[in-house]
């Protein structure tokens, strides 16, 4: 008749006691009574009875559904294979994290006789006790700021027996203390965060997932490879080397020790002065150039690392003979990326005139330094026919970059930084000499823009000494006035410095482009016309299809 049961145990769910009869039927003779939450041993099972032994020595049947009684289930299989699952993460805050506890065998746990555990492993090393209670869905437990942990869970019943710890979850990230932002993370334009690729090891970036700007085709910074497809590919062994570096000519190239990042100022503005060889005004037009008009054309923020506006560049319609493009800084991250976008830009101008951006400037590794980085790219731009020292490309049209960066004294009346601000460019590593000791990855020290700014000094003086009727053109990557800003006012200290908007002037500017904010500028202020022309991020507003023409000389 009966036969024996599949589980060697049940466990007592209803409350506070179940009936123990004679025979397996509500009106088999009451022998006791076995309260919640009590285990028993399991001897022969009859349809929805059981006959067990109670821990106390008591035999007899007991109704595990009690559905013809009008009650739920009575009990339960129980024994001690069943297993909790590791815990669901739903929420990481900075101080707490909030978790759902889950298990297959989740109704059969018992809600007043179980209690929870969870512990929590710092990848520092140690687990710890972070939450214990009555058998309890969600759990919060509380955190440090900044610490990556597993935690895990199990369920233990008031006799002792549990089914042991779950696996451990997935490391989990709780978010830095606001102002303490983690290693190598940036906020860009859009106050968007910009973390470590995810997906490689390969130290490059992508856009946070899930923010309402997050854009399709993001380029990995190191590897190049578009984020979507970046999970099947390896990051190269080591970074690309540049082609023909055999050819520099080594009196011009910077002091690449190996040491860069703790070179002196003064040994950084060697490296530079070198490189630059002199301020001088290059004539870049000849006298034997007649009939076409001279076009000069600007753009920038391109931001090619987005597959939006590097087709958006590739496609851009060809300009008219003997065309000059400035290029204002924010092209893309990656070296190489940065080489193919001016090489085929350097195919369809005349001349093209480039400073580096911010984003150039990310050294989201730790072995290279921004400013080693910046001088790299001046190589490269000599390498592949791009102006960045200053050059006249008509007997009357004068083009000057000028390199730039920020500073807190954009914006005197506030004297504190927003988060966004002090977050800003967290990607950028700065050698001590250059920014804060202290913080390599703070990109808003003086330092830097006076660096900067000491560039260009030879630079302003260089021109030719006749002015008479030479228009001159000067760009910049960042804004050199407060009231070209337009945007919002949580990012005033990281938009520009007002010392190069007297730079400019002191060389007799007509026209200045810069880039930077991602709004279109064109404003007169003081006799000098002021201009953007920006790409910006694809999605987040109008995007011109070419650069705009800002004048033109027969
Ligand atoms: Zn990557
Ligand atoms: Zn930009
Ligand atoms: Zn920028």
């Amino acid at each position: 008749m009966g036969h024996s049961s599949k589980f060697a145990k049940y466990v007592v769910l209803h409350e506070p006691r179940i009936a123990i009869r004679d025979s397996p039927t509500i009106q088999g003779g009451l022998v006791g009574a076995c309260s919640n939450g009590t285990v028993v041993e399991v001897l022969e099972v009859c349809r929805k009875w059981v006959r067990a032994q109670t821990p106390h020595g008591k035999t007899g049947w007991m109704l595990t559904d009690g559905a013809e009684v009008q009650l739920g289930q009575l009990m339960a299989p129980y024994n001690e294979t069943l297993t909790v699952d590791p815990p669901k993460v739903l929420k990481v805050g900075r101080t707490g994290l909030q978790l759902r506890i889950t298990s297959a065998s989740w109704h059969l746990w018992s809600e007043t006789l179980c209690t929870v555990a969870v512990q929590l492993r710092a990848t520092s090393g140690g687990v710890r006790d972070a939450w214990a209670g009555p058998k309890a869905a969600e759990v919060r437990c509380p955190v440090e700021p900044g610490e990556t942990l597993a935690a895990r869970a199990k369920v233990v019943w008031s006799d002792g027996s549990t089914a042991g710890w779950s696996a451990w979850t997935e490391p989990i990230r709780v978010p830095e203390r606001p102002g303490a932002p983690a290693e190598g993370v940036a906020t860009d334009i859009c106050g968007m965060r910009r973390g470590r690729c995810t997906k490689c090891a390969c130290g490059g970036y992508e856009m946070q997932f899930g923010h309402p700007n997050t854009v399709e085709g993001l380029y990995c910074a190191e590897c190049a490879c578009l984020n979507t497809d970046h999970e099947k590919k390896d990051p190269p062994k080591s970074p690309p080397q540049p082609q023909a570096a055999a050819r520099r000519p080594p009196s011009h190239a910077p002091q690449q020790t190996a040491g860069g990042f703790n070179r002196t100022r003064d040994q950084f503005l060697e490296a530079f002065q070198a490189w630059e060889r002199s301020g001088e005004w290059q004539r870049l037009y000849q006298d034997t150039d007649s009939g076409a008009p001279c076009h000069l054309f600007c753009i920038s923020d391109i931001h090619t690392d987005h597959k939006a506006n590097h087709h958006r560049v590739d496609t851009m319609p060809s300009p008219p003979p003997n065309s000059t493009l400035i290029v204002a800084g924010d092209v893309c991250t990656a070296l190489p990326r940065l080489e193919g976008i001016l090489s085929s830009l350097v195919k369809r101008y005349r001349h093209v005139f480039y400073v580096p951006g911010n984003h150039e400037l990310w050294t989201p590794g730790t072995t290279s330094d921004s400013i080693s980085k910046f001088l790299e790219i001046l190589e490269l731009c000599d390498r592949i026919g791009v102006h960045t020292r200053p050059g006249l490309i008509h007997p009357k049209l004068a083009v000057v970059p000028l390199f730039s960066w920020y500073k807190g004294s954009f914006i005197p009346s506030r004297t504190w930084y927003h988060d966004q601000e002090s977050t800003f460019d967290g990607a950028c590593r700065w050698p001590p000499s250059i920014g804060n000791p202290d913080d390599p990855r703070n990109s808003n020290a003086d330092g830097i823009a006076d660096f900067f700014l000491e560039l260009n000094e030879r630079r302003l003086k260089g021109g030719p000494e006749s002015r008479a009727g030479l228009q001159v053109v000067t760009f910049s990557h960042f804004l050199p006035r407060l009231e070209l800003y337009g945007g919002w006012n949580a990012l005033q200290k990281v938009m520009g410095c007002w010392e190069l908007d007297q730079q400019l002037r002191s060389i007799g500017a007509s026209f200045h482009v810069f880039g930077h904010s991602h709004i279109f500028v064109d404003r007169t202020i003081e006799g000098v016309r002021y201009l953007q022309h920006c790409l910006g991020y694809p999605g987040s507003g109008w995007q011109p299809n070419e650069p705009k023409e800002l004048c033109c000389i027969d």
